[in-house]
């Protein structure tokens, strides 16, 4: 079994109703749900929008591997209606699914990077995280 965090962010639609729906579809075809923080607002980042966002972290236990793990989460937030990723630059999004860490795992390719290349930069990553990592006393995030 496998201990994975991921992040989850939307800022189309029903926001609360995108982060229940992709934690419910998770759970479905990821694994069991552990941990979910708080829900924070932030602004967009990396482009200009209107449209706040909502994030969430939440931690799952899988028995998927890595690569397994990524396709799960894109086959998601392609039923949850996403069509454009972000090889074109940053937009709005009904759901967005990182893979922020994954056990103690260090992992690099074409299409996958683990722990999240950007995870360190994102306060609206990194605070939820926190918030979670902070509840297991025996966890410090190096
Ligand atoms: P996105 O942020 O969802 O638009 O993802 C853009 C691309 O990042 C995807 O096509 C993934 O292949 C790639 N990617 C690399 N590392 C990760 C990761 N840790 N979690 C999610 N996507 C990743």
């Amino acid at each position: 079994m496998h201990t994975v965090y991921l992040a989850l962010g939307t800022n189309l639609g029903d926001k609360d109703r995108n982060l229940q729906v992709s934690i419910e579809k998770i759970a479905k075809s990821i694994g069991t749900l552990a941990a979910a923080s708080s829900v924070y607002i932030s602004e967009s980042w990396g482009y200009i929008s209107e449209n706040t966002f909502l994030n969430q972290v939440i931690k799952v236990e899988t028995e998927l591997s890595p690569i397994e793990l990524l396709h799960t989460t894109q086959a998601i937030e392609k039923q949850m209606g996403r069509t454009r990723k972000s090889t074109s630059g940053y937009q709005d999004r009904v759901i967005d699914i990182d893979i922020i860490l994954y056990d103690n795992l260090v992992y690099q390719s074409e299409e996958l990077t683990i722990p999240h290349p950007f995870y360190r930069q994102r306060p609206f990553v990194l605070e939820p995280l926190k918030e979670i990592l902070s509840r297991d006393e025996n966890f410090a995030l190096r």
